[in-house]
């Protein structure tokens, strides 16, 4: 029973995660696109599927957007 209630919570954190962006993505037309997928704009890498679905503009990965949000 625990485990299942970590695992909620765990899905979650990663939701909310997933769905940092920044103020200036919030449109398709500040995305990056390569090769029918969309990029991040720092460091070039396909953003996840799971990402998107949750943050269609989305325009950096997570990692980066962290990183974009920590040196603001
Ligand atoms: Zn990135």
């Amino acid at each position: 029973m625990a485990d299942e209630c970590d695992q909620a919570q765990a899905t979650e954190a990663l939701h909310v995660q997933a769905a940092l962006s920044c103020i200036a993505c919030r449109s398709h037309e500040d995305q990056e696109w390569a090769n029918g997928r969309v990029v991040c704009l720092d460091c070039g890498e396909p953003i996840p599927g799971a990402r998107l679905r949750i943050l269609p503009t989305a325009c950096r990965c997570v990692a980066c957007q962290e990183e974009a949000d920590g040196d603001a």
